[in-house]
């Protein structure tokens, strides 16, 4: 299916809680968007693979998404490689974005520096014709890359607003239940570096970048150099 929209994330809950109100207002816009999760976060410090799982689809489903996709990388091993961004650019040719949101290059955890490099690879990739028709398939090369920030802040390129879709957006991040509670005695509940728990620093993010744009809450993207006011993003977000 053509998607308007393709997100890649190293974990699954890295789309929804880095670009989850993104991704509801543009949904709420009309758009078809999808996820590729690189991993299945199986080396996480909480939660099982099976329950992870179940977390991904009820968190899918909140956010109307049309495809979900797993790229079945090792948690906490994800590189790049030639095989890895070959099967990244043929799903990109499959459901043929005019973006993409991805995982900003600098951060600190490997995992979604791998990633973001990933993305930026396999779009590029993707628009190459010879290489695209040794798989069978046409070239398609998304019109438009975004970064979205995790643990790293960067200046944007521009912020969305995501007050209207708020209440939604941490409905959808509370369907990761087992990354947002203790595991057991020994997890105090506190994130190992930042000392708050996930939702308490997604707010206080939130909260900032909104700030910066007269909104009360905001989310932060990146464009690597300028950006046509054609924008295919900046388009869908407007409807
Ligand atoms: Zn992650």
């Amino acid at each position: 299916m053509k998607l308007d929209v393709l997100v890649v994330g190293a974990h699954p809950d890295d789309a929804e809680i880095s670009a989850g109100g993104t991704i509801l207002r543009l949904v709420r816009a009309g758009c078809r968007v999808g996820v590729v999760d690189v991993t299945r976060g199986e080396m996480g410090t909480r939660g099982t693979r099976a329950n992870r799982d179940a977390e991904t689809t009820r968190a899918s489903e909140l956010l109307g998404l049309l495809a979900r996709e797993n790229l079945e990388l090792p948690d906490g091993r994800v590189e790049v490689t030639t095989d890895a961004r070959e099967r990244l650019a043929a799903l990109m040719r499959k459901h043929r974005p005019d973006a993409v949101l991805a995982h900003h290059v600098e951060d600190l955890h490997p995992d979604h520096i791998a990633t973001g490099r990933l993305a930026r690879e396999a779009w590029y990739l993707a628009g190459l014709s010879r290489l695209a028709a040794e798989s069978g398939d046409s070239a398609h090369r998304a019109k438009g890359l975004y970064h979205f920030t995790s643990h790293v802040a960067h200046q944007p390129t521009f912020v969305v607003d995501v007050g209207p879709v708020w209440d939604e957006r941490v409905e959808v991040v509370r369907c990761y239940a087992s990354q947002l509670r203790p595991a057991d005695e020994d997890d105090d509940g506190e994130h190992f570096l930042f000392g708050a728990d996930i939702l308490e620093r997604m707010v206080t993010k939130a909260r900032y970048w909104g700030e910066s744009v007269g909104a009360r809450y905001g989310e932060p993207l990146l464009h690597v150099g300028p950006v046509s006011i054609d924008d295919p993003l900046i388009g869908m977000l407007r409807q």
